[in-house]
């Protein structure tokens, strides 16, 4: 898979708009988007700030913490060390009364005592009486700066007297003979004798020997004044770190009160203090390096969501635009989708698709069962669906039925698994429409073709016969003349014979003009007849023949017949026709039950039809005879034309109606023709 740069997708993006709106709606949602990963970022560097300054902050008050104890712990020393000092000073009492011993004692206590300056023994006024220097300095201070009006022991003594307890002077400076000099103060303690033991301290070798060597050793100790003012100071000078820390405490005497204050500094760097830092950047890294790997991946998703929304879109598309009904069903045979051309095609919404049972609502209902059987093979894989597609009929919402062109091909999902078959639909109604027009088009040029060819033959035959007919016809009515004049049963005989031949060549000549005009396409007038006075036109006549050849006859109507519309001499002939060639093929020697059949009928919707037909129990038609049955000119029998069905048919064509024949049970046949009912038009 290949990872565009972010600018990439926005470029891709910047050439598929189209518009402005479109554009600002675009900027808009990438400014959105950068907005909140900017937000988010934000937020990740406060907290990882905020985490790493609490845990440097911690570690600081930990240091602090730490150092205030040693301070603590320091002025704890201090204390002790100076009550046990005091408690030295004290014994040298037990000496009071040799002055020498005293000096002894005082230089041995100096000796143990390298805090201390200087020992001094005075009276009740102040004035020294004795007095001892430390030996590990240079003397420091002559005798008389020491006299009674020392301010400093002084004030130690004032406060030595009112405490009645031993006191501390403030710190004063004293100067050395080489230039610099020192801080001291003075301890006065007062003697049961009266009078004072004076030891003169050296701060900073106070420091050195009453606080332990470990807190010099990383720290500067000091002391303060209360102002802040060093007075003396010891301990670390190189300055390992850049941060100073600084604990103070308040070394409080009788007398006097001093700070000890004590500096330290950072070793390490700043950033990566200590683990507890570490820890914290190390988790920080880790948090924003998945923030980052969420990022592209949710960058990657994004893009991958807009192809996909990409291909449903086009998909979509695809689907709407196609005429062809689309369906999908689970292996359970469920409807599980279907495209909007499949929902116009049956009128059922995709709801009511998708949610119906294995048993569609689009499925004929008399047709359920079959469809289901089918289906049901379908699914269990005993049957492949033919690749041409096969046909099917389909029930629209409203009940109307439709040829349905069906092609189906096996659902395989992305891991290569049948989940279900997809179905293509083509509504194959209007096809069919086109066929029926052209296959009746057709079926008119036929007739057609038929009416030239016999009316090129009734016009040879009309032309032929109007003369000899219309020669009969004056004979006979010459012979009625001379007959006029004879009386007698005979002439009466004759000229009924005479009017009979008259009345045939009358009706001859009609059936030759009606063929005639017929021929010349005139359409004539067609009149509502009852079947009725049809029939009983024709009945003397096949009754006449019926006697002849021993054939019983059977008229079957059914009552309240309507009338038809119709030529009435021409269906005559071919009711006529149709009752002797029944009769005819009943004329075999073997036949002893002969019946002919005549039956008329209403048929189709709202009795618009009238169906005539006509039964026989003769030899039947065999196939070959079938083939050319309608074939003008053709005959099976020596004295036949073979015009008669040639013409009946086209007559029953030319009035809109059809004419077939079936074999008639058990043995025989029955020829069929119908015409319209009077009220309904022919169809052309
Ligand atoms: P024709 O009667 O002059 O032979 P048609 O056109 O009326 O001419 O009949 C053609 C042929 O059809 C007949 O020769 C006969 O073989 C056959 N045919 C007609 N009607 C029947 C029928 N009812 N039963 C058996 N054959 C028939």
């Amino acid at each position: 898979m290949t990872v565009s740069s972010p600018s990439g997708d926005v470029w891709r993006a910047l050439r598929a708009v189209r518009s402005r709106g479109q554009l600002v709606a675009l900027l808009r949602a990438a400014w959105q988007q950068w907005l909140l990963w900017l937000l988010v970022a934000l937020m990740v560097l406060v907290l990882l700030v905020t985490v790493i300054w609490l845990a440097g902050r911690h570690e600081l008050e930990q240091l602090q913490g730490t150092l205030d104890r040693d301070a603590a712990d320091a002025v704890s020393d201090l204390r002790s060390g100076l009550q046990r000092n005091v408690q030295s000073v004290r014994a040298l009492q037990e000496h009071q009364s040799e002055a020498t011993r005293w000096s002894l004692e005082a230089g041995a206590l100096l000796r143990a005592h390298r805090e201390w300056l200087r020992v001094e023994w005075r009276d009740a006024a102040l004035q020294p009486l004795a007095m001892a220097e430390t030996p590990y300095r240079q003397r420091l201070m002559d005798n008389d700066s020491r006299g009674p009006a020392q301010p400093d022991v002084a004030l130690a003594c004032t406060a030595a007297r009112k405490l009645g307890a031993p006191a501390y002077s403030p710190s004063h400076f004293v100067r050395l003979p080489d230039g610099i000099g020192l801080e001291a103060m003075e301890l006065c303690v007062p003697l049961d004798a009266g009078g004072f033991f004076v030891v003169t301290y050296s701060l900073r070798d106070t420091l050195i020997e009453l606080i332990g060597p470990s807190l010099r050793r990383g720290q500067e100790v000091a002391f303060t004044e209360t102002d802040g003012t060093r007075l003396a100071v010891v301990g670390a000078q190189r300055r390992t770190g850049t941060r100073v820390f600084t604990s103070q405490q308040m070394v409080d005497l009788p007398g006097v009160t001093m700070m000890l204050r004590v500096d330290g500094w950072r070793a390490a760097p700043d950033l990566f203090p200590n683990v507890l830092t570490g820890l914290v950047t190390v988790v920080s890294i880790g948090l924003v390096s998945a923030l980052i790997l969420l990022a592209r991946d949710t960058r990657r998703r994004l893009r991958v969501e807009s192809d996909l929304a990409d291909a449903l879109a086009f998909r979509n598309a695809m689907e709407d635009s196609v005429i062809t009904g689309l369906r999908a069903r689970d292996l359970q045979g469920r409807t599980t989708y279907v495209n909007a051309a499949f929902c116009e095609m049956v009128g059922f919404s995709a709801h009511e698709l998708v949610s119906a049972s294995s048993a569609a609502p689009y499925w004929p209902t008399e047709l359920a069962h079959e469809y289901q059987t089918r289906q049901t093979h379908r699914l269990a894989g005993d049957v492949l669906p033919p690749r041409e597609g096969f046909e099917s009929v389909f029930m629209r919402k409203d009940g109307s039925r439709f040829p349905v062109l069906i092609f189906e091909a096996p659902l395989i999902n992305a891991q290569g698994v049948q989940t279900g078959w997809m179905s293509a639909f083509l509504d194959i109604s209007e096809q069919r429409r086109v066929e029926e027009l052209s296959r009746a088009s057709q079926e008119r040029l036929q007739a057609s073709a038929r009416l030239a060819t016999v009316g090129e033959m009734a016009s040879l035959l009309s032309h032929e016969l109007t003369q000899p007919l219309a020669a009969i016809s004056s004979y006979a009515t010459g012979s009625l003349n001379l007959l006029d004049g004879m009386d007698g049963a005979t002439a009466a005989d004759l000229s009924m014979a005479m009017q009979r031949i008259a009345q045939q060549a009358g009706r001859a000549g009609q059936v030759i003009r009606s063929v005639q005009d017929f021929v010349r396409r005139r359409d004539r007038a067609r009149e509502a007849e009852s079947p009725q006075a049809l029939l009983d036109a024709v009945l003397p006549l096949i009754r006449m023949q019926a006697r002849k050849l021993e054939v019983r006859l059977e008229v079957l109507l059914e009552p309240r017949l309507p009338d038809v519309m119709c030529d009435r001499t021409l269906v005559e002939q071919v009711l006529l026709n149709l009752a002797r060639n029944a009769m005819q093929a009943m004329d075999l020697p073997e036949l002893t039950q002969r019946t002919l059949t005549i039956r008329i009928a209403t048929e189709g919707e709202g009795r618009r039809w009238l169906a005539f037909s006509v039964a026989d129990v003769g030899a039947g038609i065999d196939a070959a005879v079938a083939e050319r049955l309608f074939t003008p000119f053709f005959t099976t029998r020596s004295e036949g034309m073979g015009l008669g069905l040639s013409l009946c048919r086209t007559v029953v064509e030319q009035h809109g109606g059809e004419l077939s024949f079936s074999a008639n049970q058990p043995r025989g046949t029955i020829f069929r023709f119908t015409l319209p009912a009077a009220g309904v038009l022919p169809r052309k």
